[in-house]
């Protein structure tokens, strides 16, 4: 039944009502003073997401958009930057970098694993010729349902003094705390169809003055993703191009939703959703693949030791109609993902540890008690 179908993917994610109505309006012209009016709301609601007074930008295009604009506008062919590697996303922002010819250095940890703050604060306190221009991490590794220590390696990078620090936070804005000028993250970047409650196509960057400082110098090519033409643009509350006008009404809809519920609300639900989760999943004999104390409130990563974690997805998809994500290169078949960022509440995560152990249960793998996983999930969600 493709319409019952329920999306446990780390993004898209499943969007509100609310939403999809604001979204299905006839579009208005972008250089409107209706328009402009939208900009203005909306980047101001962006402000408040990022817990900053920094421009926060937003472009037409994914995620990876948002990155790739936010490393391009602050970096100069041949500079070193540091990047943290422990999954996937860590990978992409590696080879971003590469492609326009930065000088890369990686920071590893095994995926699972989070990054170590202490190897980053090594490379930075013994680089005394302030060869450094930045240093990239992924907030919240999707890949491996993983959080890394955002505020202490910015804190390292802060002390760099020279470094900025350039944090992809997809799956962690909306979802957990990361107070942008507290913790002085320089360059933030994040995508709507992850905790914005949106469907895909917008992306945003928040830039620190420290970053629009690293802007004049840098020398990377760059057009569509020129933040400069953004920049000037938006102090006229408009758009250097087109922008992707239906899904800005989706935008200001989406974060009014947030602001009623506020920001901690939205941040303990998250939390309360991934304990949830792990009890559920650990009571039934799974296991949870980040490491102890890391896991992240936007997303679970479960490992099933000799079962075929794709069978038990495509098992779920079929029997339930929820779709889960899987694992991604050497983690396929090894693992899957419960995806539970944005618009979720306690009734789909109960639904989903149900459907998982079901699934378990009719494939004759299930350890324990059918109900375990409920009644170990229902103990935190009270
Ligand atoms: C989804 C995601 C992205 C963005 O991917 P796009 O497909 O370009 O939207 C980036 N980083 C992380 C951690 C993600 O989960």
């Amino acid at each position: 039944m493709q319409e019952k179908l329920t999306l446990m993917i780390p993004g898209p994610t499943p969007v509100p009502q609310t939403v999809l109505k604001a979204l299905s309006q006839h579009p208005i012209g972008h250089r409107s003073t209706e328009f402009q009016e939208l900009v203005k709301n909306t980047t101001n609601q962006l402000k408040w997401l990022h817990q900053t007074k920094n421009d926060v930008l937003t472009i037409t295009g994914s995620g990876t958009a948002a990155m790739e604009a936010g490393i391009v506008n602050t970096l100069s062919h041949g500079e070193k930057v540091i990047c943290g590697v422990n999954g996937k996303f860590g990978e992409r922002w590696a080879k971003v970098s590469k492609a326009y010819g930065l000088n890369v250095e990686l920071v590893q940890a095994e995926w699972g694993q989070p990054l170590n703050p202490n190897d980053f604060q090594e490379i930075l306190e013994a680089d005394h010729s302030k060869e450094i221009k930045a240093v990239i991490i992924t907030h919240s590794e999707t890949s491996t349902g993983v959080l890394n220590d955002l505020q202490t390696i910015s804190q390292y990078v802060g002390q760099h003094n020279k470094a900025i620090m350039i944090a992809d936070c997809v799956t962690s804005i909306g979802a957990c705390n990361v107070p942008m000028d507290e913790w002085g993250i320089d360059v933030i970047a994040s995508g709507s169809q992850k905790g914005y409650m949106m469907p895909p196509g917008l992306s945003f960057v928040a830039m620190s003055s420290r970053a629009w400082e690293a802007q004049k110098n840098s020398d990377l090519p760059k057009f569509y993703l020129d933040l400069n033409s953004y920049r000037k643009t938006a102090a006229k509350n408009s758009n250097p191009f087109t922008p992707a006008v239906n899904l800005y009404f989706a935008l200001e809809a989406s974060l009014k939703m947030m602001q009623e519920e506020g920001l901690k609300s939205i941040f303990a639900r998250h939390e309360k959703h991934r304990e949830a989760a792990q009890a559920g999943m650990k009571a039934i004999g799974l296991g949870i693949f980040s490491a102890e104390g890391c896991g992240s409130p936007a997303i679970t990563a479960i490992t099933s030791e000799n079962i075929d974690a794709e069978l038990i997805r495509t098992n779920v998809r079929k029997n339930f109609d929820i779709l889960l994500a899987g694992g991604q290169d050497h983690l396929k078949g090894k693992i899957f993902r419960i995806g539970h960022l944005g618009f979720v509440n306690d009734r789909d995560i109960l639904t989903a540890v149900a459907a998982i152990e079901s699934t378990l249960g009719s494939m004759g793998l299930h350890k324990a008690e059918i109900g375990a996983g409920i009644a170990a999930a229902t103990k935190i969600l009270g």
